[in-house]
């Protein structure tokens, strides 16, 4: 069960330990506050864990300061979406909205090679009116002597290049808790010239450890990707894991599943499963159309297997595309073989508006009949 309280009652005043008091009064019941980050005001909730069953929800709602209660139908206590749950999607982090309602998308290296290309990144983005980008600092490799990513040294000219060109937030992903303490302190030491979306790679989605040092703190929000080889449950409830440490602002990520049926993509591409997630849950929903797919192949009609897979994760409302470009895609350390030219930057945002109007459209049919 979950107590949402009155916009008006804090953390450590009178009237919530008065409250927090009542509710933890109740026997085999453990109430657990939990602070969601808002616009202009955090806001509490408190989750009542243990024998809830018997609960008179009508008489907590009558209780001073509540404003309503949730009845939790699902394991995602945070993050799902219950009967009668009409809480907010997403979050707003860095003057960027991610919902369930927005679309946002982030062009960008694999990984981090030179300044020269970075900047070529970031300005390209900038001149097609994105806000977001991807640069992977720290890459887990497959192979032990593949080249592992830059790291921390190239954090100062990465966040320095992306405030120049106005990019708002960079998703980069982080593989141990060394890397958001580098991260936190490049972005303070550059004066904080842009913001950064953890990161969790597929690799690391049951790496609990990590996700709970990455729930722990509540600075930088986090795309976390579904586990390639684990059942999408598995997956979201690592997401809660991430909830359930203190940071509910978290995007799930569709990156495709290992399967022999996925050849000849790299993964068996799984962008039907946005609406699902979105049904499950109230986080927005992400997909990287490259990982997925992972060769620049052209179908008969002109149009790359990339473009037809973003096309459809757009299509059935996604709210975030996680793409990766190069200016030379060929000399691109990481995952060369997969990403798009820079210069086709302005035609893929092209192609993602048709689709994303055309899910608009089918949104407002299916209003007029419901
Ligand atoms: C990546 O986004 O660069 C990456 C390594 O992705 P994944 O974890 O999905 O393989
Ligand atoms: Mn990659």
């Amino acid at each position: 069960m979950i107590v949402i309280l009155e916009e008006s009652i804090i953390k450590d005043t009178d009237r919530y330990h008065a409250l927090l008091n009542q509710l933890e009064q109740y026997p085999d019941v453990e109430a657990r506050p939990h602070v969601v980050k808002g616009k202009e005001t955090d806001l509490v909730e408190i989750y009542l864990i243990g024998n809830t069953v018997a609960l008179d929800r009508s008489a907590i709602e009558d209780m001073d300061g509540v404003e309503r209660v949730v009845k939790v139908s699902r394991d995602y206590r945070i993050l799902g979406r219950h009967a009668d749950d009409d809480r907010k999607t997403g979050f707003e982090y860095n003057g960027v909205t991610f919902s369930q309602d927005n679309l946002e998308i982030f062009a960008g290296l694999c990984a981090v090679d030179n300044p020269k290309n970075v900047e070529k990144m970031m300005r390209a983005c900038r001149d097609e009116g994105l806000r977001c980008t991807r640069m992977g600092a720290y890459k887990p490799r497959t192979n032990p002597y593949s080249f592992q990513g830059l790291g921390a040294d190239c954090l100062p000219w990465v966040f320095e290049l992306a405030g120049k060109y106005g990019i708002k937030v960079i998703a980069m992903e982080v593989t141990s808790e060394a890397c958001i303490e580098e991260i936190a302190l490049a972005l303070e030491l550059a004066g904080n010239p842009t913001g950064v979306m953890l990161q969790v790679g597929t690799r690391n989605t049951q790496n609990f450890e990590l996700l709970k040092s990455i729930g722990k703190q509540t600075e930088f929000p986090v795309l976390l990707k579904r586990g390639f080889g684990i059942t999408l449950e598995e997956s979201l409830n690592a997401a809660e894991y991430l909830a359930s440490e203190g940071n509910d602002q978290v995007i799930f990520c569709l990156r495709g599943i290992k399967s022999n049926m996925g050849d000849p993509h790299r993964n068996l591409v799984d962008f039907g499963q946005v609406p699902t997630i979105r049904r499950l849950t109230r986080m927005p929903v992400c997909v990287d159309p490259s990982h997925s797919v992972g060769r620049r192949f052209f179908a008969p009609d002109q149009i790359q297997d990339i473009y037809h897979c973003t096309a459809q994760g757009v299509i059935a409302g996604a709210n975030m595309v996680l793409v990766d470009f190069h200016p030379d895609p060929p000399s691109a350390l990481v995952d060369a073989a997969q990403a798009l030219h820079i210069d086709e930057l302005p035609r893929f945002i092209e192609d993602i508006e048709i689709t994303r109007n055309a899910y608009l459209q089918r949104k407002k049919l299916a209003s007029q009949y419901s």
